[in-house]
């Protein structure tokens, strides 16, 4: 496990067991916020004791920004006070996928012997909630594309973004929508940012901010219109082989070169899609229906910390662009 520090108060752990999947934690004067867990035990609990060692106060949250085991395996590894939150739809594809999910991958390793699932019990239901502790607020923003639960955590004072699989070296969508992804992927530039803590590999520092989120959703619009030109010459399945990464605009170096599963998973769905929508078994959707409107305010109190679901200029700025 690698261990930096992005800000004064908070600390990026990235896994070496599992393709560079990060953890950060967010250091308050009312104590810790954890964002997402590494995949396997030793990492989680790792993390865990360097974080009490600091004697900066207890753990008080965890936050798992989407329910894909290799951000949550670790929930359960943390300590019974610690409250774990998510979003609504994390919290359902968790009951829905989750055990499935985590015995399949306890049958490739047993480095996650004794790993249990366990799902988050405070949820938020809209496009956004803030967590305040301490002297920290820490905004959690629901941005589907990833899959349709993925959250980020936009930590204010350090104006630093934990973006989880939103923000890859490649853009992984086969288990979401690639059309929200885009819109969600446009909506970071509204963010004044200092770094981004990208949910595997490196973290973004300002300077190369801009260029890596065009990056991503220039690829996005590549891959399409590649994967499109293929299906129209009638190419079978197996000559997407000759689409590699580097045909689409993106190193094949990233995550120990990991990014190349990633791409052609990418590629070979889209490739289903469109011979679909050719044979006409289906039509393109629209993923502008997708997006979800922010309500009016509603805040609860959670202990001492207030945690506030609101209606926010940028969100709806979003929604906006997209109708
Ligand atoms: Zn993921």
């Amino acid at each position: 496990m690698r261990r930096e520090r992005v800000s004064d108060d908070i600390y990026v752990f990235t896994s070496d067991l599992y393709a560079q999947v990060t953890a950060s934690a967010v250091v308050t004067r009312g104590g810790i916020v954890i964002v997402d867990t590494l995949p396997f035990r030793s990492e989680t609990v790792e993390m865990i004791d360097y974080l009490n060692s600091l004697g900066q106060g207890p753990i008080k949250y965890l936050v798992n920004t989407h329910w894909h085991g290799d951000h949550t395996n670790g929930n359960c590894l943390f300590d019974e006070s610690v409250e774990l939150v998510c979003h609504r739809n994390c919290q359902q594809a968790m009951m829905q996928y989750s055990e499935a999910e985590l015995a399949a991958s306890k049958e490739a390793t047993p480095l996650l012997e004794g790993i249990k699932v366990k799902i988050p019990e405070v949820v938020f239901e809209e496009g956004k909630m803030v967590i305040h502790v301490g002297n920290k607020s820490i905004e959690l923003i629901l941005s589907p594309g990833h899959t349709f639960d993925s959250t980020m955590a936009y930590v204010r004072e350090d104006k630093v973004l934990i973006a989880a699989d939103t923000v890859m070296p490649v853009p992984y969508f086969v288990w979401g929508d690639r059309h929200v992804f885009r819109q969600s992927l446009e909506a970071l530039k509204t963010y004044n940012l200092e770094s981004i803590v990208q949910g595997h590999g490196e973290v973004l520092l300002r300077g190369e901010i801009p260029g890596a989120i065009d990056s991503n959703i220039e690829y996005l619009n590549i891959i399409e219109k590649k994967v499109q030109e293929v299906v129209n010459k009638g190419k079978s399945r197996q000559e997407l082989n000759e689409l590699t990464i580097d045909h689409c605009g993106k190193s094949r170096i990233p995550l120990n070169g990991l990014v190349q599963d990633l791409h052609l998973a990418n590629i070979q769905y889209l490739y289903d899609e469109f011979v679909r929508v050719r044979d006409g078994v289906e039509t393109e959707e629209d993923g502008a229906d997708e997006v979800e409107h922010v309500p009016d305010t509603v805040v609860e109190e959670a202990g001492m910390d207030m945690i506030e679901s609101i209606k926010e200029g940028e969100t709806e700025k979003v929604a906006e662009s997209v109708l």
